[in-house]
């Protein structure tokens, strides 16, 4: 493909970009195929002699369409928001076309630089500690990482290695390094993300239990820290959460971030979804208590509009994680180095897109304005959700309304709530993801796409409303 040939392609591609998401509500949200449809129809090798670009384009619709879980669909409500918006696809038409590997300075200069300064631009709009930030001319700083999972994969062996050298620095030589004593901690509600972290890196995590408002509380931590070192354990870690995947609930970081700073413990927070809430004054104050921090993580790629990959983790003092993770070859070495970061030392591969270039398109298109915007209306149209539920006594609401999800069940058993998530999503009209929350399943409804308007949201409650009355009707007979 030359450049001209290329020029035709990609805006046949653009059209036809702005067709599927102009019409999105046309196609079911949930696909109808079963596993290994695509393998029927794909030749089992690769073509020998190169196609032209016309029978690509022709089996996007014929292959990979009837294969589509449509999550910019607005009628898909499962798990949380997925980012998609236009500024942040042509950005990645250009990354693509730039297609450099900023893993140092000199690989990219402009790559490094620029996600520093989205780094603090985002870190500003969420007024995180100034610590937190490049601009300080500290040790703090932000970087991309592909997900929240890597961010506290991430932030975990960085606490892990700074554990490890206290502990050196305080041991004898000849004694061995107890890595089987470390212990971390999050809660039960915790994104599983934190556990497979902890298998990763080999670290003992104990999930505790939270109040009844399912949120981590001090005195919780406090007791299993003190538990944990009669036993001889390290503890070393703690995991915060705000807005949790079950129901969106917010641990108490003031008083876990008091316990762990008395307690010389690292402290990470995740705050994957609600994080870009958290640029709106009003949801603020959940980050309250973020200074006693020592690394905070949201992802921009759930509901900011910029889509997957980018997940932003700040760091208070960034070289922790860089002297964990430090090899230096010498291909890799260069002039600068040491000048300004090279992120190769804060993330775990060592190759990296421009994923930057995103986030500059899209928080200038959209400005903090739009985006503070674009958060509001999402949570309005949760709560409009929520007072229709509160109009039909078959339902009740699990959890307060505080962003953009809504939890509640069938007033009934498991079995019926089960049966009835099933029911739904059998429909295809829309899609819904469950969770389990106080020992019950419980149904969770979020408001996902960009594009979704208060008549999806009636869309939606109807289906609700006519799925329950059927499955209401089938379970008296
Ligand atoms: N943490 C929380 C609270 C989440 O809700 C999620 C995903 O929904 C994750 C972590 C994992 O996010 P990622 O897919 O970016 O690893």
């Amino acid at each position: 493909m030359d450049s001209k040939q290329f020029r035709e392609a990609a805006k046949q591609l653009v059209d036809y970009v702005c067709d599927y998401l102009d019409n999105i509500r046309d196609r079911p949200v949930l696909p109808s195929v079963e596993p290994f449809y695509l393998e029927k129809q794909l030749p089992d090798s690769a073509p020998e002699d190169g196609e032209p670009w016309e029978s690509v384009f022709n089996d996007i619709e014929k292959l990979i369409m009837p294969g589509m879980t449509h999550w910019h669909s607005p009628r898909f409500h499962a798990y949380f928001p997925t980012a998609n918006s236009y500024p942040s696809i042509l950005a990645d038409i250009l990354t693509g076309a730039l297609g450099c590997i900023g893993f140092t300075w000199i690989a990219s200069p402009a790559c490094t630089e620029l996600e520093m300064s989205m780094m603090d631009w985002l870190g500003k709009m969420l007024n995180l500690p100034e610590e937190f930030l490049f601009s300080s001319r500290g040790n703090g700083g932000g970087v991309i990482q592909g997900t929240a999972s890597e961010a506290t994969l991430v932030t975990m062996l960085g606490a892990r290695s700074q554990a490890l050298a206290k502990l050196a620095s305080s041991c004898s030589s000849n004694q061995s390094i107890p890595l089987d004593k470390l212990v971390a901690y999050c809660s039960t509600q915790s994104h599983s993300s934190v556990e497979r972290a902890g298998l990763l890196a080999a670290i003992t995590i104990r999930a505790l239990e939270t109040d009844e408002n399912l949120s981590l509380r001090g005195e919780t931590l406090e007791k299993a820290i003190k538990e944990d070192k009669a036993k001889g354990l390290i503890p070393f870690l703690a995991v915060a959460t705000l807005g949790t995947t079950n129901s969106c609930a917010f641990d108490n970081i003031v008083e876990i971030g008091e316990i762990c700073q008395k307690e010389d413990i690292w402290l990470h927070i995740d705050a994957a979804y609600a994080g870009s809430a958290f640029i709106c004054p009003e949801y603020r104050h959940y980050l309250n208590g973020v200074e006693k921090a020592d690394s905070f993580n949201m992802n921009p790629h759930k509901w900011m509009l910029i889509n997957f990959d980018c997940s932003a983790l700040w760091l208070k003092n960034r070289h922790l994680v860089a002297n964990a993770f430090n090899v230096d070859p010498v291909y890799l070495k260069h002039d600068k180095q040491g000048q300004i970061p090279d992120y190769r030392h804060l993330q775990i591969p060592l190759g990296r897109r421009f994923r930057s270039l995103k986030m500059w398109f899209v928080l200038r298109l959209y400005g903090v304005k739009g985006l503070q915007e674009y958060i509001r209306k999402h949570v309005r149209l949760a709560h409009e959700f929520e007072a229709m539920l509160k109009t039909d006594s078959r339902f009740e609401i699990e959890q307060p309304v505080v962003l953009g999800l809504v939890t509640f069940r069938l007033k009934g058993s498991d079995e019926l709530n089960e049966k009835y998530s099933k029911a739904i999503n059998d429909r295809k009209q829309i899609h819904i993801t469950p969770s389990r929350i106080n020992g019950r399943y419980t149904l969770r409804f979020a408001v996902c796409a960009r594009t979704t308007e208060q008549d999806d949201i009636k869309f939606a409650w109807n289906e609700f409303q006519t799925v329950a009355s059927q499955i209401l009707k089938e379970n008296e007979q």
